[in-house]
């Protein structure tokens, strides 16, 4: 869905592969800000950023999580950088059926990065000692997509997952019975 063109902040982070030493400590940091209530466990399963970690490669790639999708796709991408070849779907930060991340470990329900919300700066980039998150902001005229939030994302998955009817049946089913 598309909406008018507005100017709005743009929040990126940058990732520095060659800094990154798989530490973990943003899944960590992650999962922790966004447990309920705040801070009350860690979990990195929970988190929505993960570190995709080849140790015979070297390969240490933190991934963000982004869109939920019910499908997987096709044809997978290997990207080689520098003459290093990264392993399929390492850069890919979608919560899909074809792997385990991304997924609210007692739902199954997908996680989205959400950036932290109103954090100044979000909790990986704070917590990575080693620079390899860099956190920048810029202002952009942008045509504003309508965001899904998490309620609507993780309703959605249940309705591909099961179907509207069923879903509609059981929401009524338990507002009988209180
Ligand atoms: S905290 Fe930084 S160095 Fe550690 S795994 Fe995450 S991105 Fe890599
Ligand atoms: S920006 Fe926030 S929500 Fe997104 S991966 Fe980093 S800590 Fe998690």
């Amino acid at each position: 869905m598309k909406g008018e063109l507005e100017k709005k902040k743009v929040k990126t982070i940058k990732v520095n592969l060659d800094k990154c030493i798989g530490c973990r400590a943003c899944e960590v940091a992650c999962s922790a800000f966004h447990a309920k209530p705040k801070y009350s466990s860690i979990n990195p399963a929970r988190s929505r950023i993960r570190m995709v970690i080849d140790l015979l490669n070297d390969e240490y790639v933190p991934i963000r999580a982004s869109e939920y999708t019910k499908s997987e796709c096709n044809g997978r991408q290997v990207y080689t950088i520098n003459e290093k070849e990264y392993s399929e779907c390492s850069f890919c930060g979608a919560s899909c059926p074809a792997r385990d991340i991304f997924k609210e470990p007692d739902s199954g329900l997908p996680l989205k990065c959400d950036m932290c919300e109103d954090e100044k700066e979000p909790l990986c980039v704070q917590v990575c000692r080693a620079g390899a998150l860099i956190y920048e902001e810029r202002e952009e005229e942008v045509e504003e997509d309508v965001k899904l939030g998490d309620m609507e994302t993780g309703l959605k998955s249940l309705v591909d997952k099961h179907g509207l009817q069923k879903i509609a049946d059981t929401v009524a089913r338990m507002s009988q019975k209180g």
